[in-house]
């Protein structure tokens, strides 16, 4: 695969300052595919220096000519969704037909929505005898997880830049093939020299370096937990905004009302797509102990007919992680009903998609995120039962209800401590906000809320 030998900092590809490099692999077949330059602190450095540079210019833009280069870039991602769905393949591993409808095509719903609000957002409002102006951040410090390579990133680009603000991103080790053709759109539509910056790089040296560096205004973290933790406490201790969006083990709830057989298979497919590796993925199936047994057999039917369907997971360490998950469900007494920690192809990093029944709350496997093609059924007794086990994690980023009628599902969504439900199977908005309660994280992306984590508010008194 084509990858440049350097970072795109001020407007140009720039030699990186170190000679250390990433090897991208294809997790399919386990081949090396390309190499790119691993960051170190000086790339970082320079990366926020030009972001800093473009600052003023791009911030005194006109709200219209943001959203005009916004539309630029959606305009060039839509040109180049093909080359987008085979790189987000090469270095991913996805099906092509998920690349194409998923991951490059939702990046450019959510681009196309940031120009309309960029163009729409009241960016100023009187309150009495004050004028309020919402005005940029500054510079963003962008870090993105490699399991939704182009939406993560164009989920923190796209607002920051309409609200403008300058970036450097710091995207994942294991997709930046995805991150400089993203660069290349960015370059394509115009938009201003170093008002968007990559650094490609490994998380503790090029990523902490960005978190650290007293340049950046605001750190837009996705990824894990535990690192997001940390990262939380490098911005507090110098009084830097930080927006998280981190793990979750969201809750499938299934009320004796639905209709059970949809709502297994779509709980099933929820969690194989992208092989499990969704940080929002109703990994728990919560089911009323009178269907429960019907429940077992069908999500069992629905995750056998996956079969070869499905991906590979993103890397060696995660196919080790998965496997290792699915041992110790069984190890704590849970009963696999499908699927297994066998790995079922002797090259490439696939874990077959796989149905824990007999899973009681306390399990590991129902209470850690494995980031993997693994749906545990859990068994309540009433609503309370339901309510206590779905809120029984230190996760709150997503969920689903399904019941009888609308109503009593979301009776039973406003209950649960969760940053967004679908109800009966309800679509995916790229306008709704996304983002966590609890550990799951802090601040929102997408829509006008994911616009506000990049504003902040000036007010004058007349
Ligand atoms: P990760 O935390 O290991 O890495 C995420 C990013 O952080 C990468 O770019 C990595 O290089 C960087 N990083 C790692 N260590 C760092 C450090 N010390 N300082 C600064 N940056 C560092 O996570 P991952 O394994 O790449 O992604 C999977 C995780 O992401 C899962 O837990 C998943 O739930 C979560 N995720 C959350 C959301 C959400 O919106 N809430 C979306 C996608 C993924």
């Amino acid at each position: 695969m084509k990858a440049h030998d350097g970072m795109y900092i001020g407007g140009e590809w720039r030699a990186a300052a170190g000679t250390d490099a990433i090897e991208v692999v294809d997790p399919a077949n386990e081949q090396i595919i390309a190499h790119v330059p691993a960051g170190t602190a000086e790339d970082v450095d320079a990366a926020v220096r030009a972001a800093r540079a473009a600052l003023p210019g791009w911030a005194a833009t006109p709200p219209a000519g943001r959203a005009a280069r916004v539309a630029a870039l959606r305009d060039v991602l839509v040109a180049r969704k093909g080359e987008i769905a085979a790189t987000v393949t090469a270095e991913l591993g996805a099906p092509l037909p998920f690349s194409q409808a998923v991951h490059a095509g939702v990046p450019i719903l959510v681009a196309g929505s940031y120009a309309e609000l960029a163009a729409s957002y009241a960016f100023e409002e009187k309150v009495g005898n004050s004028t309020v102006y919402a005005e940029p951040v500054g510079v963003v410090g962008a870090i993105t997880p490699w399991n939704y390579p182009l939406h993560q990133i164009v989920a923190k680009v796209a607002p920051a830049l309409a609200a403008g603000c300058t970036i450097v991103l710091k995207p994942a080790e294991d997709t930046p093939l995805t991150a400089q053709l993203f660069a290349e759109a960015v370059h394509e539509a115009g938009i201003p020299a170093g008002v968007f910056n990559l650094v490609t790089g490994l998380g503790p040296v090029a990523g902490q370096a960005l978190a650290e560096h007293d340049g950046v205004d605001l750190v837009s973290f996705t990824g894990s937990t535990a690192v997001g933790k940390q990262i939380g406490a490098t911005a507090g201790a110098a009084v830097k905004r930080v927006a998280l969006e981190l793990g979750g083990k969201s809750a499938n709830v299934i009320l004796p009302s639905a209709d059970l057989a949809k709502a297994v298979g779509v709980g099933v497919a929820n969690v194989m797509g992208n092989s499990g590796q969704t940080c929002s993925a109703w990994t728990r199936m919560l089911v009323h102990s009178s269907q429960y047994d019907e429940a077992v057999a069908l999500a069992a039917e629905a995750a056998a007919k996956y079969g070869d369907r499905i991906g590979p997971l993103v890397n060696a360490k995660q196919h080790a992680r998965v496997r290792g998950y699915i041992e110790q469900g069984v190890a704590e007494g849970a009963r696999l009903v499908a699927g297994g920690p066998e790995a079922p192809r002797e090259q490439g990093y696939f874990v077959s998609p796989t149905v824990f029944a007999d899973v009681t709350p306390e399990m590991t496997i129902a209470q850690e995120e494995i980031f993997g093609p693994v749906v545990s059924l859990i068994r309540y007794e009433d609503e309370d039962d339901a309510l206590r086990i779905a809120n029984g994690t230190v996760y709150g980023l997503a969920g689903a209800v399904w019941a009888g009628d609308d109503a009593e599902a979301v009776a039973f969504a406003r209950r649960m401590d969760t940053g967004q439900v679908d109800i009966n199977g309800g679509r995916f908005n790229p306008l709704a906000p996304f983002g966590g309660y609890k550990q799951s994280g802090v601040g929102r992306e997408l829509g006008s809320h994911g616009l506000a984590e990049y504003l902040q508010t000036k007010s004058l008194q007349f």
